[in-house]
């Protein structure tokens, strides 16, 4: 029998916030190593969806490492330099110790270190670098919220990305960037990748695949798909417009054994549209207090009162006030919202239910949010924070698995009946399980704030009856013409001045 083919498995996931002051280090990453990496089976992540077809198709998967994050700031580079001596460690060992035949990795895809723009990018080079790896088949998953590189494409042979936000197709798109892999070892054939650059950006509010512009870019990808043989795979990435790097924002790859100019074709027809339909990426928003006073006059609920400026999803630190506020200043009753605020759970840890204390509440991660509230906080309940989800198709499920932590957490009620949970780690509102495990029941309430752009969707929008988009000041705001772009490639819409973009 012949030796069953050997496939090293490793994952970087971290999406970079640049413009906070926030620095991510080694102890903000979940370490996964060898062995640990395959436990990974059955909890719902991408690598869970590679280690399913790896089954299936009899490979022997070599585990590495998995450094995986909940998006934040700038990450010091000693972590991608670790992390990269160690994949190297592995990679050269598996080499030495039986070959490989192929590399699959789960990527995020917008990383930043204060030493370097493209990790992604940088770590696809160094394994072409190693000798033995110069023509080894390199595939795997990404974020379409990525900002994809010249250098990912050149040193790839097949990333996929993420076809839906929320992206409830995580795993599934796995599942494909390793069928992709299997395909290429059972035909003997390796694709080549093939990128561009749009002259696009979007808020994260403006990459919802449910509307245009994405909606549209989706088809139009499909359809390229069907019509080509040659063509593998077509993604459309919607980008991430809070790292401040020289490909941030929208970008098309293409997956092919074909002509490089078929490819390059389909990709300026992609650029095109996208460049035709950018001003549907930039949608409006409410403002805070019309949008409160509205949810007051209307029946039932629950609305959802969404704030992108404070988007956890996005890299914030999901402690902005301003949606707390208007809840106090609207006296809104039966509502909640979620905090993290790590100090406020201490100052709670000796309450007992019943207990009423002056506290001071979030505000104190950004610096252009709004800052602390004081509350009078009536404390109801303290747990460790852990959640098991309840949606296993969850963009929260997808990177970080089954279980979420949040960390020592408290719930208070304030005002007329503003039940906050306080949570020690920032959670991205994804699950209705980090409510429910709290005692704390979203479809009873009148108004939830939730910190987020588009991914709380798929949890919220099955039980809300309205939602609301509003404008705070925070760190993800959607009017991302306001941030101090350094590094931005010229012209980008609606960074540089739109003739700019109608003469390039
Ligand atoms: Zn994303």
């Amino acid at each position: 029998m012949a030796r069953p083919r050997r496939i090293l498995l490793a994952a970087l996931f971290h999406e970079t916030h640049s413009f906070i002051d926030e620095v991510t280090s080694l102890a903000d990453f979940t370490i996964r190593r060898g062995g640990e990496v395959l436990q990974r089976r059955g909890d719902g992540s991408t690598l869970d969806g590679f280690l399913e077809v790896a089954e299936a198709e009899g490979w022997q998967v070599v585990p590495t490492i998995d450094y995986t994050a909940l998006p934040s700031g700038t990450v010091e580079q000693a972590v991608f330099d670790r992390f990269r001596d160690e994949f190297d460690a592995g990679l050269r060992a598996a080499l030495a110790d039986g070959g490989l035949d192929g590399i699959w990795l789960a990527l995020h895809g917008a990383m930043v270190t204060s030493a370097c723009l493209d990790p992604e990018g940088a770590l696809l080079a160094h394994i072409r670098a190693v000798p033995g790896c110069e023509d080894l088949p390199v595939f795997g998953v990404f974020d379409l919220h990525a900002n994809f590189t010249a250098a990912m494409a050149a040193h790839a042979n097949g990333l996929v990305a993420y076809r839906e936000n929320p992206h409830t197709d995580a795993r599934e798109s796995a599942k494909r960037a390793a069928q992709l892999l299997a395909r290429a070892l059972n035909e003997n054939s390796l694709p080549r990748m093939h990128s561009c650059n749009a002259p696009v950006m979007w808020p994260p509010t403006g990459t919802g695949t449910a509307d245009r512009p994405m909606r549209e870019l989706e088809a139009m990808a499909r359809a390229i798909e069907s019509d080509d043989p040659a063509i593998w795979a077509v993604n459309v990435v919607g980008g991430y417009s809070f790292s401040d790097v020289p490909e941030a924002g929208v970008a098309f790859c293409v997956v092919t054994t074909g002509a490089e100019a078929e490819a390059r074709g389909a990709l300026a027809r992609l650029t095109e549209t996208a460049a035709t339909l950018r001003a549907f990426g930039l949608p409006s928003e409410w403002d805070l207090d019309d949008a409160v006073a509205e949810i007051q006059r209307l029946p039932g609920g629950p609305y959802i009162v969404v704030e992108p400026a404070d988007n956890i999803g996005g890299g914030a630190p999901g402690d902005g006030t301003s949606v707390l506020r208007a809840f106090l200043r609207h006296e809104v009753e039966n509502c909640a919202i979620a905090i993290a605020d790590a100090a406020a759970v201490a100052a709670l840890s000796d309450a007992r239910p019943g207990d009423v204390r002056r506290i001071s509440v979030g505000g104190k991660g950004s610096a252009i949010a709004e800052g602390p509230v004081e509350i009078e906080a009536r404390f109801v309940s303290s747990s460790d924070g852990d959640f098991a989800l309840e949606d296993l198709n969850s963009h929260l499920a997808a990177s970080q698995g089954a279980h979420f932590s949040m960390g020592p957490s408290a719930v208070v009620t304030t005002g007329r009946g503003i039940s906050v949970l306080l949570t020690s780690r920032k959670t991205p509102p994804f699950d209705l399980g980090q409510f429910r495990s709290q005692g704390i029941h979203p479809e009873t309430l009148k108004a939830i704030g939730v910190k987020a752009a588009v991914a709380h969707r798929r949890a919220y929008d099955k039980i809300a009856k309205g939602s609301y988009t509003v404008a705070t000041s925070g760190p993800c705001t959607s009017k991302i013409a306001s941030l101090p772009y350094t590094q931005l490639r010229r012209p980008v819409f609606p960074i540089h001045p739109d003739d700019a973009l109608d003469d390039r």
